[in-house]
């Protein structure tokens, strides 16, 4: 994947989380259970289990992409 503000290439890697990894609209109480919070969207991404996901980074600047599409 390349960076979308260097052009780039990431480098591929993980995000791990032993409760699964979710994005949330605001922060959860309990990071355990933010897969119940609202509008809360597992980022499962194709690893086998949501409690690793596939994430990209860029070192120059800084930034991480998960993609969650299936
Ligand atoms: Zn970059």
């Amino acid at each position: 994947m390349k960076c979308p503000y260097c052009q780039k290439e990431m480098e591929k890697g993980f995000i791990q989380c032993r409760d699964g990894v979710h994005w949330t609209p605001k922060k959860q109480l309990v990071a355990a259970l933010s897969e119940f919070g609202k509008d809360s969207v597992s980022l499962e991404n194709g690893v086998g289990n949501n409690r690793a996901v596939y994430a990209y980074k860029c070192g120059e600047c800084q930034k991480v992409i998960i993609d969650y599409a299936k």
